[in-house]
């Protein structure tokens, strides 16, 4: 790697572009993460993944960074990271935590209104047994444990026609959610994505660490990392074995991975470095 000057960050989404689609493997990834890390460059973990999903995983990265979950519900910064405490954070299990969207028992309140409008037509993730959401995702149960430790949103399967879907869908946005449609559920979150809270994490960055600018690059595969591949000063691509690369409509600064996964993280950020 070339040396580059400590104003960059680096913010990663993880499955299809940190871990491998499939055996969800950060290997080939590895030695790079650790040459970021000598040199001082954050990664910041971007997920739609929960607080107790990033925690593990974070765990076994030693990555010591702040990180951002539930699709940029949130961002969570280790207490103490920067001189002071970020404003409008609150304080929490040893976290500084700036949050973008109303918190899962909002969520909750509206879909028990919900019921009474589309009776027996969904079921969701705080409703099921474990062995259930297991069974849905095909996680192990102690996965399946932390992927239900959900703080700002709620899975939803639907178990009627599709025409009331859309119904059911419209209904929803119309109390004020904002609702994607998954591979396999509905998720029922608040106006948050994550572009917004890498914009916010880069100028709090720039703040706390008096720096001229910061240099910002944004990793992803999906539609979900749309709004920081475009918010980012850098984007890099990762091209993914079972979909489409996302559009985006910046015209410059963009890179796309040759290979899948964690390949294509090490390969192609080497290049951008
Ligand atoms: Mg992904």
């Amino acid at each position: 790697m070339n040396k580059v000057s400590n104003n960059w960050i680096i913010f990663t989404d993880l499955d299809g572009s940190l871990l491998d689609h499939d055996s969800y493997s950060h290997k080939a990834a590895d030695g790079l993460l650790g040459e970021l890390e000598q040199d001082q460059i954050p990664v910041i973990l971007t997920t739609s993944k929960t607080r107790a999903e990033v925690l593990s995983l974070r765990a076994e990265l030693n990555n010591p960074h702040p990180f951002i979950i539930e699709n940029g519900a949130a961002v969570f910064i280790p207490q103490g990271y920067f001189t002071t405490k970020p404003e409008g954070c609150i304080e929490t299990d040893g976290f500084w935590i700036f949050r973008f969207c109303q918190e899962r028992s909002y969520w909750l309140a509206i879909l028990e209104k919900a019921k009474l409008i589309f009776p027996h037509s969904f079921s969701h993730f705080s409703v099921m047994k474990e062995e259930v959401i297991a069974q849905l995702t095909g996680l192990s149960l102690e996965q399946a444990q932390q992927a239900n430790q959900r703080e700002f949103g709620e899975p939803i399967t639907w178990l009627g026609v599709d025409k009331a879907k859309h119904e059911f869908i419209l209904w929803l946005e119309d109390q004020g959610g904002h609702v994607l449609q998954g591979g396999r559920f509905l998720h029922l979150s608040g106006a948050c994505n994550k572009g917004q809270a890498l914009v916010w994490l880069a100028a709090e960055y720039k703040k706390q660490r008096n720096l001229p600018t910061t240099k910002t690059i944004a990793i992803g595969d999906s539609g979900n990392d749309i709004a920081m591949l475009e918010q980012a000063d850098l984007a890099l691509i990762i091209r993914s074995p079972v979909h489409e690369s996302p559009k985006l409509k910046r015209t410059h600064g963009f890179f796309i991975s040759e290979e899948f996964g964690p390949r294509g993280w090490n390969a192609g950020l080497r290049k951008i470095l």
